[in-house]
């Protein structure tokens, strides 16, 4: 058998014009070049949105969202043919009913992979940024005050709010930190029943362990030997979440 290279690309992927994929794609094909929707006080007004307009997928999520909330835009992809729209929404806070104007306009294929290059460049930079600050937050999980040995409550609460917010809203691997975590949960000071610092470290030790049967077995073996009922009850629940099995 002779070994086949450099085939011509078939007539059909010749003449198919790049810029016009979305008028062969199922999912595009509806979507007007540009469309909006106007909500007030939680009533929409006008056509709104293509109903296809939800199966478009969002670039650079969870970095970027379609949230309404507030003044918002991001870039949204066709997963069947690629083509990419601007998405865009303008909020404004009203005594009488908030208005929100929510805009899709499709880009040309030059602007689509222009916009799609800054959004995954920002978005490399924000998880860069989460390493380097997740770096810095490492310490103050160890902070004591040095005259009288008692764990600085206050670093330690926002080291593990930090862990615990990019863990949940930004999705990212928290792993580097677990030792840190653990480690600050045995030595908080506990104020029984239940303390702050000590609920702090344990949901974001919780949500981790959640995620994987590997992650549970991870925090028991740094955890290490423990006489269960002298613990505080912090890690009393962690332990018991860990052992669990889900
Ligand atoms: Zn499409």
């Amino acid at each position: 058998m002779t070994k086949r290279t450099k085939n011509p690309a078939p007539p059909s992927m010749v003449d198919a014009k790049p810029v016009e994929r979305w008028k062969s794609c199922s999912i595009c094909r509806p979507i007007p070049a540009a469309s909006s929707e106007f909500w007030k006080g939680g009533e929409t007004e006008g056509p709104g949105l293509p109903a296809n307009s939800i199966k478009l997928e969002i670039i650079g999520w969870p970095y970027y969202d379609d949230s309404t909330s507030s003044s918002n835009s991001c870039i949204k992809r066709c997963p069947e043919c690629g083509t990419c729209y601007q998405w865009s929404t303008e909020y404004e806070y009203l005594v009488n009913g908030s208005e929100d104007d929510i805009h899709l306009t499709r880009l040309s294929d030059e602007e689509g992979n222009k916009a799609v290059k800054l959004v995954l460049e920002a978005v490399d930079r924000a998880k860069q940024k989460f390493h380097n600050d997740g770096q810095a937050c490492i310490p103050l999980l160890d902070a004591f005050d040095k005259t009288s040995g008692v764990v600085e409550v206050k670093k330690v609460t926002n080291a593990s709010r930090f862990f615990y917010h990019y863990q949940l809203v930004y999705r990212e691997d928290i792993s580097f930190a677990i030792p840190a975590l653990v480690k600050a949960l045995l030595n908080h000071n506990h104020t029984p029943p239940k303390c702050d610092v000590g609920r702090e470290l344990y949901w974001v030790l919780r949500d981790f362990a959640n995620k994987a049967p590997a992650n549970k077995k991870r925090i028991l073996t740094l955890l290490g030997d423990l006489k269960f009922q002298e613990t505080p009850l912090e890690v009393q629940d962690l332990i018991k979440d860990c052992i669990a099995v889900k």
